[in-house]
């Protein structure tokens, strides 16, 4: 059967991984990760549904692309308990909960109560000193922003990694925050006695 033609759209990979890499080189750029985080919220709720991850995503393509075509995930079919909606709905409470606690301080460093911490946190336990940057050309809250919300991004990224490689390579979507995100917002706009 013959390929279908690829679109700019197919390669969003390309821009999650170089988003990945702007962060190595200057935190600030870190900040560039809210239209990913914006974006699918904003076509969910506008009526497109799973459009952002189906077309859009590029971690997804970029998990297609490690796992399937560089043939780096083992394939396996991804347990039960990781699809069940309390694991779902679990992982997104406590991945929100985290995001308020960065929010909180990013806060502290902006009304002087805390000063700017510059290291990335890896799955919300592993501080990894960040400061090879010099960030003194914005506003300490504005890096410390950056420091948590590049944290975050890098922590789903290394889920995602692990995810893929233990099971399929898009397994990470089943219960990627953001993938239960816009499915609850759809379900909310479309279906919600399915709630
Ligand atoms: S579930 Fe998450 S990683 Fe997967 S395509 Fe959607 S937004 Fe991207």
């Amino acid at each position: 059967m013959k390929k279908n033609k690829k679109t700019l759209a197919d390669y969003m990979w390309i821009i999650s991984t170089i988003y990945l890499l702007l962060g190595l080189f200057n935190i600030l750029f870190a900040w560039l990760g809210l239209l990913c985080f914006f974006i699918p919220l904003i076509i969910s709720a506008s009526g497109g549904g799973k459009k952002y991850c189906n077309t859009y995503c590029g971690r997804g393509q970029l998990l297609n692309l490690i796992g399937n075509d560089l043939k780096l995930s083992r394939n396996m079919d991804i347990p039960k308990y990781l699809r069940s909606k309390w694991f779902r709905y679990g992982f997104l409470a406590f991945f929100m909960t985290m995001f308020l606690v960065m929010l909180f301080n990013t806060y502290l460093v902006f009304s002087g109560d805390n000063e700017l911490r510059q290291v990335i946190k890896l799955l919300w336990t592993f501080n990894i000193p960040w400061n090879w940057i010099d960030t003194s050309i914005v506003s300490p809250w504005i890096a410390q922003f950056a420091f948590g919300f590049y944290s975050v991004m890098l922590t789903s990224t290394i889920l995602g990694i692990i995810t893929m490689l233990l099971y399929k390579p898009r397994s990470w979507c089943v219960y990627c925050p953001m993938g239960t995100m816009t499915q609850l917002i759809s379900k909310a706009k479309y279906n919600p006695n399915k709630l």
